[in-house]
């Protein structure tokens, strides 16, 4: 096999070694270059080479270290630096966006938390633009170098194409966020589902941590679900999550945001619960203030 004539495949065993051997060090740092090499079983020429250029980009650091049953002077070992690289976490919700900034290690550096406005004053792509914007401006004292922006959101979601098709509450009709945020920004831009991402996050560090299949079941402000049979989270890239919340449950009921009517959500929701609350409390009320006049 001629290489030479394929540098795209290079840089993909490039990219996949400099993977590799990222993970390991995030798994077993302190770890030195010998032992590093042993373990992704590259030669160790390939790892000087491949840490050196991790050095230069700030994503790993030397340390002393005192390699297990040695007695002898400390060893340099490598660890993830994972100060220099932050990423913006973006959480949309009904009236409300929180942004984070975050470095590598997902500790907290900034949190502000913002209303979402409707689409009275300009339309919401626009809002979140400036914003985005007005972020970055506001805490440009605290920003590294930024490596990527995380948006989840409920609603109506190709988590491939980062377009939002639907949000609740919001008149958004296939808003192309992740395109238009990353062309703003410059760095790649993943846009899913809040409760996508929520179920992934309880399998990697949560309650479900190491758990090959997991239903997740969310009532809130929405109603939804989102699955991981083995191992991976259900159409992780698609448009199609498990949608429960949309599930017609009354064909005369009330219309949904999606365009239907009677849907799970328009009456298992919170809000929809607290609605249908106040609705049949009231006749008991009037009644009860009626007698006591
Ligand atoms: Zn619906």
């Amino acid at each position: 096999m001629n290489l030479d004539s394929q540098p795209g495949h290079i840089d993909q065993i490039k990219q996949t070694n400099a993977g590799v051997v990222y993970r390991l060090i995030d798994q077993f740092g302190p770890i030195s270059r010998i032992e590093l090499s042993r373990r992704a079983q590259l030669a160790p020429a390939s790892i000087t080479k491949i840490v050196r250029e991790m050095l230069d980009a700030h994503l790993v650091q030397e340390t002393e270290f005192q390699e297990p049953g040695s007695r002898g002077r400390p060893a340099i070992g490598l660890i993830l630096d994972t100060d220099a690289w932050h990423y913006l976490a973006i959480r949309l919700h009904r009236g409300a966006m929180t942004f984070t900034l975050r470095d590598l290690s997902s500790r907290e550096l900034v949190e502000d938390s913002l209303p979402l406005p409707d689409e009275s004053a300009q339309p919401l792509l626009t809002a979140l633009i400036d914003q985005v914007d007005a972020f970055f401006i506001r805490h440009q004292q605290q920003l590294e170098r930024l490596t990527a922006i995380a948006v989840t959101l409920p609603g109506l979601i190709n988590a491939a194409s980062g377009v939002v098709h639907r949000l609740p509450g919001y008149q958004v009709r296939d808003m192309p966020l992740g395109d238009a945020l990353a062309a703003r920004t410059g760095v790649p831009v993943f846009v899913q589902h809040d409760i996508s991402a929520w179920t992934l996050a309880e399998s990697l560090f949560g309650a479900s941590r190491g758990a090959e299949d997991v239903i997740q079941i969310v009532i809130d402000e929405t109603v939804g679900a989102g699955v991981i049979s083995g191992g991976q989270l259900l159409h992780k890239r698609g448009r199609a999550l498990v949608e429960i919340g949309h599930t017609q449950i009354d064909p005369y009921g009330q219309q949904c945001y999606c365009g239907n009517h009677g849907c799970l959500e328009t009456v298992a929701s919170i809000g929809s619960l607290l609605a249908l609350a106040a609705q049949r409390l009231r006749p008991s009320l009037t009644a009860c203030c009626t007698i006591s006049r």
